[in-house]
């Protein structure tokens, strides 16, 4: 049975999930374009080095979590394992800088981390991404949440989900993390003994990545030295907070938000659902000024976010109406036609079917071989609206008929073939004014 399966940790996404997940995406293009952000579709397949460079060689994603691969050639690749250092590289690679003021890119995509599969975590899960390149103003940070806002607002959990936000600092200003950096060893140092063996090798490299630690950070924050940034940094941050606040957006500062990336500085954010348990985040990003540099572009200022689509439907499903701001058309039929009968039956039923579906209307059927009875059975475990049932007497008809049925109202009525797509289309623009 093994040739069946997906790999661990993958899986097929086939209707409702899939039609859902599609419905999002469409909320989200419309949503993100509405703020000024543009798709960038990115490569699956990057080079290892990309993300050791950027992602940073002592992240869990790249130390453990980064499925790698070496073609035919023996270069060392990486399935992409996040959405950030692809873009940045595809603003290097394509000049976006050129074309003048900011670079705002979105992403809908795959990623890939080996991380143990659990419910809403796959090995391979999508997420959709904003990156603002070349605006260093507080502004693109909050243009950035309030665009990730209206799309949790589009997916159904409006008042649902809580943001929270960080002030890292910076590596430029020696009084900020530079010396918050050498405070910490301090304080870690001391309590070396206690600390796992991951955090233990983390201690030399990047200490900050041990407040992550999901054993050791828990257990060390209420004693940790607190982090107090430079004046640029505490200015940029609170006025984060203020214009969230102009525009409506609430928030709670969480001294302990770190966002396991290297990349991160200033300000750090992410918004948590209510019912997902103690994996709440459904996104999280932030400013990362000194990546495009690093990458060896030029100097510029960046801040974005990525969202896990997987998580959001979840918590949409949690949030009983969500369900109907995402479940868009799907398998689901408007109309179901139905026949009873020889070959002229058949052939107006097949006529009629192509006929709705090129008018634009959501049909189904064509069970041609099965009984009346059956097909009905179908018409309703679809949730078909209206049904058109074609026997041999109205096939005979001329011009034909079909009876078409109202399967909510109960109702039935002879009509022309010909004029099937008006009344079924009057009848399911009645009922569902925005079908
Ligand atoms: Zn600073
Ligand atoms: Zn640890």
């Amino acid at each position: 049975m093994a040739e069946t399966q997906p790999v661990r940790g993958f899986r097929d996404l086939v209707v409702p999930e899939s039609s859902r997940t599609a419905a999002l995406e469409a909320h989200a293009r419309a949503t993100l374009g509405r703020y000024g952000f543009g798709e960038v579709r990115l490569p699956t397949l990057e080079n290892a080095e990309l993300f050791v460079k950027s992602t940073g060689e002592n992240t869990d994603i790249v130390e453990k979590e980064m499925f790698r691969l070496s073609d035919q050639g023996g270069r060392s690749l990486a399935l992409r394992p996040e959405g950030t250092p692809g873009a940045v590289r595809a603003y290097l690679d394509n000049n976006l800088r050129q074309l003048g003021g900011p670079a705002k890119l979105f992403y809908v995509g795959s990623m890939f981390r080996a991380e143990r599969p659990q419910k809403g975590r796959y090995r391979e899960f999508e997420q959709i991404g904003v990156e603002t390149l070349g605006n260093p103003h507080p502004a693109a940070d909050v243009e950035s949440i309030l665009a990730l806002r209206a799309l949790l607002d589009a997916a159904g959990l409006s008042g649902r989900t809580r943001l929270k936000l960080n002030n890292l600092g910076c590596l430029t200003q020696a009084e900020c993390r530079p010396r918050y950096r050498s405070e910490l060893v301090s304080f870690l140092e001391a309590r070396k003994d206690s600390l796992c063996e991951t955090c233990k090798g983390r201690l030399g490299k990047n200490p900050l990545r041990i407040l992550d630690c999901k054993g050791d950070g828990p257990r060390l924050r209420p004693d940790l030295p607190p982090f107090k940034p430079c004046a640029a940094c505490s200015g940029h941050v609170e006025q984060v907070a203020t214009l969230l606040a102009v525009t409506g957006v609430d928030h709670v500062r969480d001294p302990h938000l770190v966002r396991g990336l290297d990349y991160y500085n200033r300000t750090v954010f992410e918004f948590a659902a209510d019912g997902l348990g103690s994996q709440d985040a459904l996104a999280g990003g932030g400013r990362y000024d000194g990546l495009v540099e690093q990458m060896g572009g030029p100097s510029t200022p960046a801040v974005g976010w990525a969202l896990g689509v997987e998580r959001l439907l979840i918590a949409a499903e949690a949030a009983d109406p969500a369900l109907a701001a995402l479940s868009g058309h799907g398998a689901a039929a408007g109309v179901f036609v139905a026949v009873q009968g020889g070959a002229a039956a058949v052939t107006e039923g097949t006529r009629a079917l192509e006929d709705l579906r090129r008018f634009g209307l959501p049909a189904s059927g064509g069970l041609f071989a099965s009984s009346l009875k059956a097909q009905m059975k179908e018409a309703g475990r679809q949730g078909a609206r209206l049904c058109v049932i074609i026997g041999d007497a109205e096939a005979a008809k001329s011009p034909p008929t079909c009876q078409l049925k109202d399967m909510e109202g109960g109702s039935q009525a002879e009509v022309l073939l010909q004029d099937l797509r008006d009344a079924a289309g009057k009848r399911l623009s009645e009922e569902h004014p925005r079908a």
